[in-house]
């Protein structure tokens, strides 16, 4: 059965339930309730009762959702909706109804492994990739370029997993780290350094490409023996945690996987951070941090012990924790609400009286930075290796 088929259930019964609308971050800026958690479930449930058919203009409004993970993180029940949504991009595109932009995307995947160009083996980036030779692609005939030999040492039964934001946005992040994991003792190699760990091909319903990425990955640690993945982005955690069993394709057994987040703050007396001088910050959290336990608490804590104070908390924080357009490919597909979203971040930032703000994930401080309008954006990473007090 697929994944379409088996969440039919979810969008019959969530399509008048609006338990969860106030957590949905697209909601709260397009205020318009086809565009909520129950409008997204009506859609669907609407086209299988044959009284909606997949178009234009209904497709563009299933590539709206931000995959931001609130309404099943806010629903009493736990019901999986944003995995329901998914599942319906995917039959989208096995029905030939994938946007133009989705196609894009697929053909950048399948040519370079990430939407940003080629990581070489020197690990020379190649951001200004020739975009005319990636649209000459075709991407039906053209092998997918995937993820292989990811892993630049074999000496470790840890590996941190760097993935293609951080190497190709925002480089400076993956020395800090290993800084930090140094510090702990804890000698982790490298891995799919400058790739797709397979989120991006599966939010836009490029099942068979994500696929293809997550076997890819999970081939390679199962020949290296690695028991310990430590992501540095809490979507590409929740890729290796969640989305691999939604493709179907397993873990190697005795694998753990977490962000650096968590590796750092259960780290406990091996940690030390002397505090920077006060400064007023606030604390952004990350795409799908929502979706790993205990996240969310942890980069405070951490945040904490950097600045030796608390953040000015936001009003869309933690379980209400608010999309910049990161998640479900809407950077891609909708780049205007992707920006009115991380734009709605940043006045939500400045209206705490913060100077500062800070998250973790390479992606959203890349973003967060491109629209700063004068407020400083720091990475969480970074800032603690300049406050380590051993290790460096
Ligand atoms: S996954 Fe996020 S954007 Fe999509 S319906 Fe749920 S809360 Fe809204």
């Amino acid at each position: 059965m697929s994944k379409f088929i088996e969440y039919i259930p979810i969008y019959e019964g969530d399509r008048y339930c609006l338990m969860c609308a106030q957590a949905c971050p697209v909601r709260r800026v397009t205020k318009n309730e086809a565009t909520s958690p129950h409008g997204w479930a009506l859609l669907v449930a609407s086209v299988q009762r044959g009284m909606l058919q997949w178009d234009t203009e209904s497709v563009d409004t299933l590539y709206r959702c931000a995959d931001a993970g609130n309404c099943q993180g806010n629903c009493a029940t736990n019901r999986p909706l944003p995995y329901a949504i998914q599942a319906a991009r995917e039959e989208v595109v096995r029905l030939g109804y994938a946007p133009a932009s989705v196609k894009v995307v697929e053909a950048k995947l399948r040519a370079f492994g990430s939407p940003y160009g080629d990581a070489t083996n020197d690990e020379r980036r190649t951001t200004n990739a020739d975009s005319s030779l990636v649209i000459r692609l075709d991407a039906s005939s053209h092998p997918p370029r995937i993820p292989t030999n990811t892993r630049d040492d074999a000496s470790s039964s840890s590996v941190l997993f760097v993935g293609d934001a951080a190497y190709f946005l925002k480089p400076e992040i993956v020395p800090a780290a290993e800084t930090l994991l140094n510090a702990l003792g804890v000698n982790a190699t490298r891995c799919a350094v400058g790739q797709s760990s397979g989120y991006l091909p599966y939010t836009l319903g490029l099942w068979d490409t994500a696929r293809e990425f997550a076997k890819s990955i999970v081939r390679d640690l199962e020949s290296s023996g690695v028991t310990q993945v430590i992501a540095l982005s809490p979507q590409d955690a929740h890729a290796l945690k969640n989305v691999y069993a939604e493709l179907g394709v397993n873990l190697p057994d005795g694998v753990n996987v977490s962000t650096l987040v968590d590796v750092l703050a259960n780290a406990g007396e091996k940690l030390k951070i002397e505090p920077r001088a006060p400064q007023a910050y606030t604390f952004h959290d990350a795409s799908q941090s929502i979706r790993l336990k205990h996240h969310a608490l942890n980069a405070r804590v951490l945040a904490t012990q950097a600045f030796g104070a608390e953040p000015r908390e936001m009003l869309f924080r933690e379980s209400l924790a608010a999309s910049i357009g990161t998640s479900g490919g809407l950077q891609y597909t909708h780049p205007a609400l992707a920006e009115n979203l991380a734009r709605t971040r940043i006045a939500e930032a400045k209206a705490t009286g913060a100077e500062i703000l800070v998250t973790d994930d390479p992606l959203d401080a890349a973003t967060l930075e491109k629209y700063a309008d004068g407020m400083q954006v720091m990475n969480l990473y970074q800032l603690l290796a300049e406050q380590l007090a051993n290790g460096r």
